[in-house]
């Protein structure tokens, strides 16, 4: 290939050196690459690099001739086209020209068919979303509900064994252990009382996923 010289404003040599120092390339280099890229769209000019953004043109009138990345044919300037800047993280700038038909048909669709399949998704994990809620507030009721259960049951065995050490026995040891076994279950429902408050004044819904669980504990015990 023969070189030609080809004189450029001061304020774009100085733009253009600037490029190339920040991206460790030569003038030759981006130059020769900007001008392929303008004249014959993407194709030519391989890129690595991630895109940042992506801005689009919807109508541009196109100065020189440029290939349309869809279709592959030729676009003649002055035609108006779709002009799509593609930023790239590296800080340098690609330009695709495409057929206002093309692009409608292909990217346009590709985008919709993306957009639709993000908003079924967004719905979905909403829908989860909200179904975790409900099962962590279930699951604290039913703590609750399975706490409570316990409590009555220690209630109902230490009122046995209460009633035992009255009618037999009456020893000092067993004595001490139902004070502390009395002591024990005092701090369970302490404990619980502190649940349940949290569980009923947080929402109005769980005060009523509350009362549900609270019958519900007593009819199990009933039915023992
Ligand atoms: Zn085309």
């Amino acid at each position: 290939m023969t070189d030609t010289k080809v004189r450029i404003s001061k304020e774009l040599y100085d733009k253009l050196k600037e490029v190339a120092d920040r991206s460790n390339k030569s003038i030759r280099e981006l130059v020769e690459t900007a001008i392929t890229k303008f004249l014959l769209g993407t194709e030519s000019v391989g890129s690595d690099a991630e895109v940042k953004n992506v801005k689009v043109v919807k109508s541009w009138r196109l100065r020189f001739p440029a290939r349309c990345p869809i279709c592959g044919e030729e676009i003649k300037a002055g035609s108006i086209v779709v002009r799509e800047i593609v930023e790239l993280e590296d800080g340098r700038k690609v330009n695709n020209f495409y057929h206002p038909d093309c692009y409608e048909s292909s990217s346009d669709s590709a985008l919709a068919k993306l957009y639709v399949r993000k908003r079924v998704l967004e719905r979905t994990i909403r829908g989860l979303k909200k179904e975790a809620d409900r099962y962590v507030e279930l699951i604290e009721t039913l703590r609750t509900e399975y706490d409570m259960l316990s409590i009555k049951k220690e209630v109902y065995t230490l009122w046995k064994d209460y009633k035992n050490f009255i009618l037999h026995g009456k020893d000092d040891e067993k004595f001490d252990e139902f004070m502390d076994r009395l002591n024990d279950l005092l701090d369970k429902v302490t404990r619980l009382e502190a649940s349940l408050e949290l569980l009923t004044s947080d929402k109005k819904d769980k005060v009523l996923l509350g009362e549900k669980s609270r019958t519900g504990a007593k009819k199990l015990v009933h039915h023992r």
